[in-house]
């Protein structure tokens, strides 16, 4: 079945920049652009899926195996206490994004957020903290 290509799609063709962080033949990680907090992380199965509903057994192995190796590599870059990973699976729980992805968010000792608070990176911050990253898987 076709459908329009959402930006995830986009982003593995390289149709958009993104601030990639590691990539095989089944996933891609990047940053994410509207971050919950520093180094707040997508991973993303290469193959099309909506969300975990539809995505093959061998697919959310691929993914769950990447998610947990750059969840360790993200904790180290960042120097986070902790990581949340959190993934929307439908509308009415919060996915925006029509292709499958896992959300890998630090947190730290006392840091609290707002629901929907967002931080900016300043000028380079984001290359950066990607590179550190990467330089930790
Ligand atoms: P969800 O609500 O789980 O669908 O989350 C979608 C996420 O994708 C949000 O956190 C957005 O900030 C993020 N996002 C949207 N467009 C891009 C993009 N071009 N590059 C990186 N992240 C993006």
């Amino acid at each position: 079945m076709t459908h329009e290509k959402t930006i995830f799609e986009k982003i593995v063709a390289g149709e958009i920049p993104c601030h990639k962080i590691y990539e095989d033949d089944a996933v891609l990680a990047f940053l994410d652009i509207n971050p919950s907090e520093r180094g707040h992380t997508l991973v993303i199965p290469k193959q099309h899926c909506e969300n975990i509903h539809d995505m093959p057994d061998e697919v959310a192995q691929k993914l769950i195996t990447a998610v947990k190796k750059i969840s360790g590599a993200v904790k180290k870059a960042v120097a986070a206490d902790a990581i949340m990973l959190r993934m929307n699976n439908g509308a009415a729980s919060g996915q925006m994004v029509f292709h499958a992805h896992m959300h890998i968010v630090p947190k730290f000792e006392g840091v609290f957020r707002k629901a929907g608070e967002h931080i900016k990176y300043v000028e380079g911050e984001a290359e950066k903290i990607a590179s550190e990253i990467s330089a930790h898987l």
